[in-house]
């Protein structure tokens, strides 16, 4: 199948096979509008078809041989590598991402899958001796993790892929079959890996790919046959999410306001680079961008000069162009949300360092100071090239910015003392600290998620498997 073909609408994936819908969706780029793809949309009958068969295979799935599941696992990695540039290029074209960030994407979830493929062959239970105790001998605990049942993945616009791969690799890992409803602004990839998934000797039943629009999407919410929604994307609407199904396994990976702390003591040209890099990679639109930097007053001017002059350096443009480093915004509005924010910081008093201006979709790349504590750039997730700059007196003053925030997906400390990484490591009220770096700093393998309202549970490979699943005891008598 010719991807990005615009002429004949692309299939979804029901149960496993291509499936036409009553309806046909466009989606378009959101830098020159050119419509860069056409899909079927699945009737409110097929979405019941593809749950009822996920429902329907959930034992068999529980049941598939670990070499099966691995095997499954490793062969979509296989094609991903063997398909990668026309995938970038179509994650490139329905996103309006670089096509630098779409190749790092596929490569990604290159490696998402095959981390999948290890971590299912090492996912056996563990053997408890319970003889610890006098009251227990003789006795023996066998304890394995059992998938909850059928997952419903429901995914964002920013990372249509990997965010797509983090949801089926565990879950085809430990045995569970997976509805994955996409972003309507992004299906084509999800769509493609759906291709994929099809090559494989997967059970009938095992995935479904669904690119229904939001109305569509509520019964497979409320459906009791999906128990589990793992849900990345904004907090309004994961938590409506979690609220209107307060029985189901929810996890949520939600947005942030993530934070860059520059010490005294850090390699400001390093940090400068990373942070005006990580600030407006995909446009800003990743839940762990760049947007408050908090750095001490000693080295506050020389870093930012550096910092402007970094941010100053960067491409923007148009993302099919290998050398465009910053791209369009998702569509037209999100660019304009995001100038009225910059636009209300500057009076109510901020600083323009750098950017503030706007062309169609494209902000560019923005730095703000003396931001007020209320403005929405402060206390908001931009989700665009916006970063802000606050200067600190000292590391207690640094690390109390970092926490006033009511989310908490990751933080980065530039700093060279072990003694203010363990500290930072303590007092961060955040799922992940990175020291040396930006918090944008993500290994697919590592456990990755939030506090407070940046979410509830984790993924990453391992971490994900384990919140698919429950621990089941057998106990042994008479050993
Ligand atoms: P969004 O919340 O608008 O949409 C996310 C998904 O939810 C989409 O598939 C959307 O169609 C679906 N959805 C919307 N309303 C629904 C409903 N009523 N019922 C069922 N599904 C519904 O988010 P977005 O704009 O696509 O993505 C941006 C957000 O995602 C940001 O807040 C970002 O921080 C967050 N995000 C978080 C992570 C993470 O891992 N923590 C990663 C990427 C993005």
């Amino acid at each position: 199948m010719d991807v990005g073909r615009t002429s004949e609408p692309r299939p979804f994936w029901l149960a496993g096979r291509p499936a036409t819908g009553d309806a046909e969706q466009a989606v378009t780029n959101s830098h020159d509008g050119r419509v860069v793809g056409v899909h079927s949309v699945p009737t409110p009958e097929q979405v019941e078809q593809a749950v009822a068969a996920a429902d329907a295979v959930r034992k068999r799935a529980a049941a598939l041989p670990i070499h099966v599941r691995a095997e499954a696992l490793a062969h979509v990695a296989r094609r991903l590598t063997e398909r990668a540039e026309e995938i970038a290029r179509l994650i490139s074209e329905e996103n309006g991402k670089p096509i630098f960030w779409a190749r790092g994407e596929v490569g990604r979830a290159i490696s998402t899958f095959r981390f999948g493929a290890e971590e299912a062959r090492r996912f056996s239970g563990e053997v408890q001796r319970l003889d610890t105790e006098p009251a227990a001998q003789g006795r023996l605990a066998y304890v394995s993790r059992v998938p909850y049942g059928p997952v419903l993945a429901i995914t964002p616009f920013n990372f249509p892929l990997n965010l797509v791969a983090h949801k089926v690799a565990p879950a085809i890992a430990v045995g569970a079959p997976i509805v994955i409803k996409p972003a309507p602004a992004t299906p084509l990839s999800a769509l493609v890996l759906g291709e994929i998934l099809a090559e494989t000797d997967l059970p009938e039943g095992m995935f479904s790919v669904l690119p229904v629009p939001n109305d569509r999407a509520s019964s497979l919410v409320e459906d009791p046959r999906l128990p589990v929604v793992s849900f990345t994307g904004s907090g309004p609407v994961g938590y409506s999410i979690m609220d209107s199904v307060p029985r189901k396994h929810v996890t949520l990976e939600l947005g942030g306001n993530a934070a860059a702390v520059v010490l005294a003591d850090a390699d400001l040209e390093w940090a400068a680079s990373r942070v005006a890099l990580f600030s407006n990679y995909q446009a800003g639109q990743s839940c762990i961008a760049v947007q408050r930097v908090i750095v001490e007053d000693a080295v506050a001017d020389a870093f930012t000069d550096k910092l402007v002059a970094a941010v100053g350096s960067l491409v923007t443009g148009d993302p099919a162009d290998d050398k465009t480093q910053v791209g369009p915004l998702v569509s037209e509005d999100a660019a304009v949300r995001v100038e009225s924010w910059v636009n209300e910081a500057v009076s109510a008093g901020a600083r323009l360092l750098a950017g503030g201006t706007r062309d169609g979709a494209t902000v560019t790349p923005t730095v703000l100071a003396d931001v007020p504590a209320d403005a929405k750039v402060a206390r908001e997730e931009v989700f665009g090239p916006v970063m802000i700059v606050q200067r600190v007196a000292s590391v207690d003053e640094a690390f109390a910015a970092v926490n006033d925030s009511r989310y908490g997906l990751q933080a980065g400390v530039f700093t060279r003392s072990l003694d203010v990484a363990f500290r930072a490591n303590r007092e961060l009220e955040v799922g992940g600290v990175i020291i040396g770096d930006v918090p944008s700093y993500r290994a697919d393998q590592m456990p990755y998620g939030g506090v407070k309202e940046s979410g509830v549970g984790r993924e990453g490979l391992r971490s994900a498997m384990e919140d698919l699943t429950y621990e089941k005891v057998m106990v042994l008598t008479g050993l």
